[in-house]
């Protein structure tokens, strides 16, 4: 595997609950990366040679404001391209805004995505994210509207746009009522993720190495994070080597689970295949947090 992309699930707290969240971001959340952690797995990240970006994501990662700066700027200082994953809910005004990125920018952060959408609520969440946007233009920190759903007219004609809805984590659950639906043995590969040769992997503050979130390949807390990499085989991964084969339907096939019902995309039936496989395979669909349990 070449990894390119670090990504830090620093934290899964949010001070929302999305209905489009992957990682079941909650204010109820509790897990989230210390300082030693942070650089152990930078180091790690180093020794592999091939990793050009860390990111800052979650949960909402400026809750732990101090903690993301001083990660950021060892990540800064060890010669990574730094990004961060924000809602911008600290954005209240843009002069505020201002002094909240100002050390963003010192530090060279290189990409900021601020999210934003329907899902995430009303015009208060639009304004926020537009003075986001705003300061960071002024501060020159490259800046993107992430959405998942219609753009909030406020935000027409910023940078960034709508990406594709996709119904894993908690939009399995709240979002697929409305969805139109195919029969499950329609869905014959991941549409999304390199499993075969991931680019990037997410790492939680419970350790655990995702190629897709819940779909991990091993604990860097327990292991060393280069050597999961370096020793990463989807051939013997009991559940990845499956969605290489034929899809999340290959998946539902091979252990007679989820056939009976209609799914809204493939991350809808990988989801929750993998939902009713978990005490099967708990290593390797885990943790509890990326299924909708908490505090377990
Ligand atoms: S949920 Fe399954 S199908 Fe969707 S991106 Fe992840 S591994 Fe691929």
């Amino acid at each position: 595997m070449k990894l390119e992309g670090l990504h830090l699930l620093f934290t899964y707290r949010c001070i929302m609950e999305c209905d489009h969240c992957f990682v079941w971001g909650s204010p109820s959340s509790e897990e989230t990366m210390t300082l030693k952690q942070i650089g152990e797995l930078l180091h790690e990240a180093e020794k592999l040679s091939t990793v050009e970006w860390v990111w800052f994501e979650g949960g909402e990662p400026f809750l732990y404001y101090q903690i993301m700066l001083k990660g950021l700027s060892k990540a800064a200082d060890m010669a990574f391209k730094i990004g961060v994953l924000s809602n911008a809910y600290w954005a209240t005004c843009r002069e505020d805004a201002l002094e909240w990125l100002r050390p963003l920018a010192e530090l060279g952060v290189a990409s900021l995505g601020l999210s934003s959408d329907s899902y995430h609520g009303d015009d208060v969440e639009a304004e926020r994210v537009k003075n986001g946007v705003e300061a960071a233009l002024k501060l020159g920190i490259p800046v993107d509207v992430m959405a998942t759903s219609k753009l909030p007219e406020k935000l027409a004609g910023l940078p960034g746009g709508v990406g594709e809805l996709m119904y894993r984590g908690r939009a399995a659950e709240k979002l697929v009522e409305e969805a139109s639906r195919k029969a499950w043995n329609e869905f014959r590969e991941c549409p999304y993720e390199d499993l075969v040769n991931p680019k990037r992997v997410h790492v939680d503050p419970l350790g655990y190495v995702h190629v897709c979130q819940g779909l991990t390949i091993g604990n860097a807390w327990q292991n060393s994070f280069s050597e999961i990499i370096r020793s990463y085989d989807h051939s013997n991964h009991p559940i990845i080597q499956l969605l290489v084969e034929g899809g999340p339907a290959a998946l539902a096939e091979k252990f007679g689970v989820s056939q009976q019902e209609e799914y809204a995309d493939a991350c809808h039936l990988c989801y929750m295949v993998r939902l009713a496989l978990r005490e099967q395979f708990p290593e390797w669909l885990t943790p509890d947090q990326m299924y909708g349990i908490q505090n377990t």
